[in-house]
């Protein structure tokens, strides 16, 4: 998405480990007519996978995912961080290592609000080595919810998340993709 990747070369930095620093306009301040647009993207593709509701995990995600269910009428669901043992039994979870922190913690959603059948559409900022995603597909295995689409803003292909993730056979699209990182040069996968 062209918006998108203009948005990343003008103000976007990338910083050590690979990470690139979107905060100006993707997870702390939201430029919200660029989320609505990647929202748009995201509508247009996973229309005829007929999700039922988005799924994220907080904080990162939720604009998008927030801005795609608006868009496609949806409910949406954020998983929250935190121990789960510490929510109770009423709970689906897993365990997911953060890639920019480097930390591992729990991530959970109610029983209530994720159902057997329920057709799920995973919305993310970013794809690095996919563990966010992966924890969130495996609150859905639980739920025996299944997964028809995985929507991320922006997936770095040289880390190994898109990989597995299609390898479990998960329908992905990022509205952006980076293919290296290299010198602190951002360049795109197309
Ligand atoms: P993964 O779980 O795929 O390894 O990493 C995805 C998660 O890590 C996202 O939810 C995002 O919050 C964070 N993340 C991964 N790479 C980057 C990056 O380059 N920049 C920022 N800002 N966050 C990232």
């Amino acid at each position: 998405m062209q918006a998108l990747k203009e948005a990343i070369l003008q103000r976007g930095k990338v910083l050590p480990g690979d990470i690139v620093k979107v905060d100006g306009f993707l997870n702390h301040r939201v430029d919200v007519e660029l989320i609505e647009a990647i929202a748009d993207e995201f509508a247009a593709r996973f229309a005829a996978a007929q999700p039922d509701l988005v799924l994220t995990i907080e904080a990162s995600g939720i604009a998008i995912a927030y801005a795609v269910a608006k868009r496609m009428k949806l409910p949406m669901v954020f998983a929250k961080k935190g121990e789960a043992r510490n929510i109770g039994k009423d709970v689906y979870a897993a365990d997911i290592t953060s890639y920019t922190r480097g930390l591992t913690y729990g991530a959970f959603v109610s029983k209530a609000h994720l159902h057997a059948g329920d057709r799920v559409l995973i919305v993310d900022d970013f794809l690095a080595n996919g563990q966010a995603a992966l924890g969130l597909a495996a609150i859905c295995e639980q739920a025996g919810a299944p997964v028809v689409g995985v929507g991320i803003a922006i997936e770095k292909s040289w880390q190994r998340g898109g990989e597995l993730l299609r390898g479990k056979g998960l329908d992905v699209h990022s509205a952006a993709i980076i293919a290296s990182l290299e010198d602190g040069n951002i360049r795109f996968a197309e």
